[in-house]
């Protein structure tokens, strides 16, 4: 195979060009304009449920405002999903906040109701004050158990901030994630189900509610002839340029995510007869993921080749094609990693030309979140162990996934 196969790479529908061209020919280069309005139009009705969406530079940045309007300050507490991408907690950290990391069910692999109203009560208990906000994640698109996770919400009256990034036009029973909190967080990074270049949304209750969240992304300005502040702002609003790409992925936005969907059934086909990898699937009929990533777990006792001499090598940079700027890594190890099967799966693809990832590592086995409460139960951990993520993005094709499936089988020892 001459071609590497990706994750889930960023695909034009061709229609970008035309709305960044009128962007240069109407002078309107710059962090508002026609393209941002239309994109926050398109967004708008794309989600429903009588919502308003701002349109900003990053989801971060959504997580950020988001956690601002809900008031919360240096010394609060804010409950979040452990098993996460760090945009999810990380903006709690720029407040001076304190994340409360709360572990997953093992049907969506994500925030475990049970869990969560144990640690609002034990927060309560401890400090005699509430947490500020809940932060479920639709981690790899799967939905989260929302109707649970509202009624908890609603007796502690506490606010939801939905983190969609990952599952942009998930559902649960019917209704679009990111609708069923006081706000939802969209991204539209490289690697996500659409993308802007770089860019996020937040989806708010109402018109009040986008005023002030465009407020606090433009720098916090109060309206006299000169700049006069009396709050902290930021510079988060999304340029006009990139809301031009949004624009034409929207017009493809609905195919991807059915691409996404048949991709997942694909896996679902050639991985049925495989003894011990198990795909990640929608747990019942009210779960709608987008399948933004497709991932497997490996049974510990599966072997595979070269297992035993995974973790010799160092890794050099950013696993994958989606690059930065990393730290070289101090040791092989960590004191939590996925199993050497694992690695050796991982290893075994790239070999292939294909691009795979471990699952996103708990948030409360980060060594930066070593000092913040956390109420566990194992489940994330063990699918950080256990768990793979495969290509499934615009750009995989058919073949692509049999050539995927084909070199997982070949990798197996048997
Ligand atoms: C991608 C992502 C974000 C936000 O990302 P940006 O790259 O800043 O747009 C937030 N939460 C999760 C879970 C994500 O995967």
């Amino acid at each position: 195979m001459g071609k590497r196969i990706y994750l889930c790479l960023a695909h034009m529908s061709g229609a970008e060009q035309a709305f960044i061209q009128e962007a240069f020919d109407t002078n309107w280069v710059v962090p508002l304009g026609p393209n941002v309005n239309g994109f926050e139009e398109d967004l708008k009705n794309f989600v429903g449920e009588g919502k308003e969406v701002v349109a900003l530079s990053a989801g971060t940045a959504a997580v950020h405002l988001a956690l601002i309007a809900c008031g919360v300050g240096p010394g609060d507490e804010v409950i979040v999903q452990s098993f996460t991408f760090c945009a999810s907690s990380h903006p709690i950290k720029y407040l001076g906040a304190i994340p409360v990391f709360v572990d997953s069910e093992e049907d969506s692999w994500n925030m475990d109701p049970a869990l969560l109203e144990e640690a609002i009560k034990d927060r309560i208990a401890k400090t005699g004050r509430k947490p500020k906000a809940i932060i479920p994640v639709a981690l790899y698109g799967m939905p989260y158990r929302i109707d649970e996770i509202m009624r908890i919400a609603e007796r502690y009256d506490i606010p939801v901030i939905e983190d969609a990034a990952e599952g942009f036009g998930s559902r649960f029973d019917g209704r679009v994630l990111g609708t069923f909190g006081r706000f939802g967080v969209l991204s539209f990074n490289g690697n996500k189900m659409i993308t802007t270049s770089g860019g996020g949304a937040l989806i708010c209750p109402d018109a009040a509610a986008k005023t002030e969240i465009m407020f606090y992304a433009t720098q916090a300005r109060e309206a006299y002839p000169y700049y006069q502040h009396e709050r902290i702002g930021y510079n988060y609003r999304m340029s006009n340029i990139c809301a031009g790409i949004g624009r034409g992925q929207m017009t493809v936005a609905a195919d991807h995510i059915a691409h996404h969907k048949h991709v997942c059934a694909l896996y679902r086909e050639l991985l049925a007869g495989v003894d011990g990898i198990i795909l990640h699937e929608n747990p019942s009929e009210r779960y709608d993921s987008n399948y933004w990533l497709n991932t497997v777990v490996l049974d510990p006792g599966l072997h595979v080749k070269g297992e035993e001499h995974a973790y010799e090598a160092a890794v050099q940079g950013a696993v994958g094609g989606a690059a930065g700027v990393t730290h070289a890594a101090g040791t092989l190890h960590t004191d939590c990693e996925p199993n050497r099967n694992v690695e050796a799966m991982r290893i075994a693809l790239d070999a292939a030309g294909i691009e795979s990832r471990p699952l996103w590592k708990p948030m409360h086995k980060q060594p930066v979140y070593r000092d913040a409460p956390a109420y566990v139960n194992g489940v994330s951990e063990r699918l950080f162990r256990t768990g793979l993520c495969l290509p499934s993005g615009p750009c995989v094709t058919d073949d692509d996934v049999r050539h995927i499936v084909a070199s997982i089988k070949d990798a197996i020892l048997d």
